[in-house]
């Protein structure tokens, strides 16, 4: 029987149990999973050279014949060489093998090899340490592009590729062809079986690039189709209808007059709410550019309408602060908003169950309390959350859930991290977007400034100065412990305890400083961070724990301690702290790192306030992998599309799936069910999103 893909690797001649457990590490459990095992780079083995000619440092093949018998020594425990003699027409030359023992046998004198890797030396000084070799003849991983793997411990790239040429080469015409026809010709794609087996094994780099780009394609294809069919699939979910209610009173008891954006992003949501399908919207953003206001005003609407609405943060703290706010902002309208979080006590929680139940509560404001049993709406029809990447999807599903009537509420999730627009879409596939572009009038740009060491009695001297006129400094540091240090030979980092100590005892001994980080008790933490907000510390040194959401318009500096170990969105999040107030405010990274990569991401900082002009140096300097956490957003792995280098790819696959639906909307035609297969797998980590 010859092997199929969908058989385990174990069916593989070679592969026994515990190589069997190794390539599981890889992700590799079946034939098919090798066949889609892409190379993560390749070697250009088709260079022949002679000895004499071959130029040095540059890998070249070279065929020569062994001329004696290896020699084997131990030069001491654990290090092994094998020496051997090697001629052709040209010269001769040593080859030198490292602790690869089986080498003493493999090669016969008198046989014709040939041998890839570096010529070293000169004349008769010509040498080659651990070449790869076959027999001549053999032409299996010499002459030709040869892949390399990402490798674990018992597998090594000779192995995978061994493993990869059988499997391309018996089982890559075994695979459905997945793509329709006329996409094929209309996008110029290569097949199927081609691409899966010149990806691995490509003839020339001309046909690597096509079967890449075919590759490629079909992924994104998938992921495209994938995102729209959730969507689609949301159109037939049925959500309450909220009339588009007059706003005019709402804008007349606002504190501020609205920004134009503000009103814009209000407009788009007003009109998804008054469709019967839910909305699910996605309201990016930049730190301080007044997300509040624009969940308030969709409370309002549902309110209106005769709907309650719920709001989920991740923090008590994050979760107190909305409460005032939004109740700063609604109560004037005559709704009542309630806070709902899991340090109340049982007796406050049950009255706030029986307000709930019976309706009286417009707007349910809280943490994931609000996910408990007790929890009970009369009439959920809007959900919002704020920071969504702190929450998982499903938990959002599970809010959506307590919309009770089988009905489906509208969704409102709210994000500070700016995402370049064309990223966004991907990320979060099937939400709609609205984008908050100016910032409330008045906002004066923080002032950024990067200091070393040496400077840091000045910037402390700062922080008494403004302290002397009443502004307070955030101070941030990367670790809770010491010792708890980041990567290997790197700068010593600050610990928030003896640092804050030390701030507290000597530098700043007339100041009030406090300090909060991750490990405290949530109410330890929420006492100290009120009496922040509450001008009673002059100074509060913290962990990122204070990166989300904080509002406190008084405070005037950020100083963020070993600045080079924060993404860059990271510290504009950190920098978001600060310039809330209408006086002056500062960011002061203070960093010891002297290499010109972390300067110059550092420098991005300081020349611009712009989230997302931030975010795409990000993602240029970090790469889509890190900048996602694409696991965190709940998007599918992708083996070989980098969603970042193929925009252009990405949306000719997007175009291609518009079409494909347009025409077959549940890609239920036969000639489309291998495709829905792939889908579906590809989409098969994310049961609750896609089945
Ligand atoms: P975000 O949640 O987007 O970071 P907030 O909603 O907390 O921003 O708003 C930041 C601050 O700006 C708040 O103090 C808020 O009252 C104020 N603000 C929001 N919109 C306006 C506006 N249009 N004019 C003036 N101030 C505003
Ligand atoms: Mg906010």
């Amino acid at each position: 029987m010859p092997i199929q893909p969908r058989d385990s690797v174990k069916a593989l001649p070679g592969v026994g149990p515990a190589r069997a457990r190794a390539l599981e590490r890889l992700g590799i459990r079946t034939v098919e999973d090798l066949l889609t095992f892409f190379p993560r780079g390749y070697e250009d083995r088709t260079r022949v050279s002679t000895i004499a000619q071959a130029p040095e440092h540059v890998p070249v093949c070279i065929r020569a014949t062994v001329a004696d018998r290896p020699s084997a020594t131990r030069v001491r425990k654990g290090l092994n060489t094998t020496k051997v003699q090697v001629v052709d027409d040209s010269s001769c030359m040593t080859i030198t093998f490292f602790n690869q023992d089986y080498v003493k046998d493999a090669l016969r004198p008198g046989t014709e090899y040939i041998f890839y890797g570096k010529v070293e030396g000169r004349g008769l000084r010509r040498r080659m340490t651990n070449p790869a070799f076959e027999r001549e003849g053999a032409q299996r991983f010499t002459g030709c592009i040869f892949p390399v793997y990402s490798l674990t411990a018992g597998i090594s790239n000779h192995l995978l590729a061994a493993l990869a040429k059988r499997v391309s080469a018996d089982c890559a015409g075994a695979l459905p062809e997945v793509m329709p026809q006329e996409l094929r010709l209309a996008y110029h794609l290569a097949q199927s079986e081609f691409s899966y087996r010149s990806i691995h094994f490509p003839a020339s780099w001309e046909e690597l690039d096509m079967a890449r780009r075919r590759l490629m394609f079909e992924e994104l294809l998938c992921l495209s189709l994938g995102l729209a069919l959730l969507r689609h699939r949301r159109t037939a979910e049925e959500g309450p209808e909220i009339p588009p209610a007059d706003l005019t009173p709402f804008y007349d008891l606002c504190p501020f007059p609205l920004t134009g954006a503000q009103k814009r992003v209000i407009g788009e949501a007003r009109a998804d709410l008054a469709l019967r399908r839910p909305m699910n919207r996605l309201v990016q953003g930049d730190v301080g550019s007044g997300k509040t206001v624009v969940a308030a005003a969709c409370a309002y609407l549902a309110a209106k309408g005769g709907f309650q609405a719920a709001m989920m943060a991740p923090t008590e703290l994050l979760a107190r602060q909305h409460y005032r706010s939004l109740s700063g902002l609604l109560a004037p309208a005559g709704l009542m908003v309630g806070l709902l979080t899991g340090s109340m006590t049982s007796a406050e929680k049950r009255k706030r169950y029986a307000e709930l139940a019976e309706g009286q509560i417009d707007l349910l404001v809280g943490t994931h309390a609000l996910l408990s049993e007790g929890v009970s709406f009369y009439n959920l029809g809007l959900v919002i959350t704020d920071e969504q990447h702190r929450f998982g999807v499903s938990q959002r599903a599970a809010l959506t859930e307590k919309g009770g009537r089988g009905q489906h509420p509208h969704v409102l999730v709210m994000s500070a991290t700016p995402i370049p627009r064309t990223l966004a879409l991907i990320i979060y596939g099937d939400l709609d977007i609205s984008v908050i572009d100016e910032a409330p009038p008045g906002r004066r740009a923080v002032r950024t400034y990067i200091v070393g060491e040496s400077k840091r009695a000045r910037m402390y001297d700062f922080v008494r100065k403004l302290a002397a006129e009443g502004r307070q400094t955030y101070i941030v540091c990367p670790a809770v412990e010491e010792g708890e240090s980041g990567a290997e030979g790197g700068p010593t980092l600050k610990s928030v305890m003896t640092y804050a100590e030390t701030l507290r005892t000597q530098v700043f001994s007339n100041l009030r400083v406090g300090f909060v980080h991750g490990k405290l008790k949530a109410k330890e933490k929420d006492a100290v961070m009120d009496a922040f907000a509450a001008g009673g510390l002059d100074i509060l040194v913290s962990t990122t724990v204070i990166e989300v959401g904080m509002d406190v318009p008084n405070a005037a500096l950020m100083v963020v301690e070993n600045a080079e170990r924060f993404g860059l969105s990271q510290l504009h999040q950190l920098r978001g702290r600060v310039g809330r107030g209408a006086h002056q405010s500062y960011c002061t990274l203070v960093t010891s790192a002297r290499n010109p990569e972390s300067m110059a991401r550092l420098r991005v900082l300081a020349s611009t306030n712009d989230g997302f002009k931030i975010s795409e140096e990000d993602l240029k300097l970090r790469g889509p992998g890190d900048f996602f956490g694409a696991r965190q957003h709940g998007l599918p792995h992708l083996k070989i599309a980098d969603l970042a280098g193929d925009m252009r790819l990405f949306r000719q696959a997007q175009d291609a799936a518009r079409e494909l639906l347009a025409r077959d909307p549940e890609l239920s035609e036969p000639g489309h069910l291998a495709l829905l297969d792939k889908v579906r797998r590809l989409f098969a980590e994310h049961p609750h999103r896609f089945n």
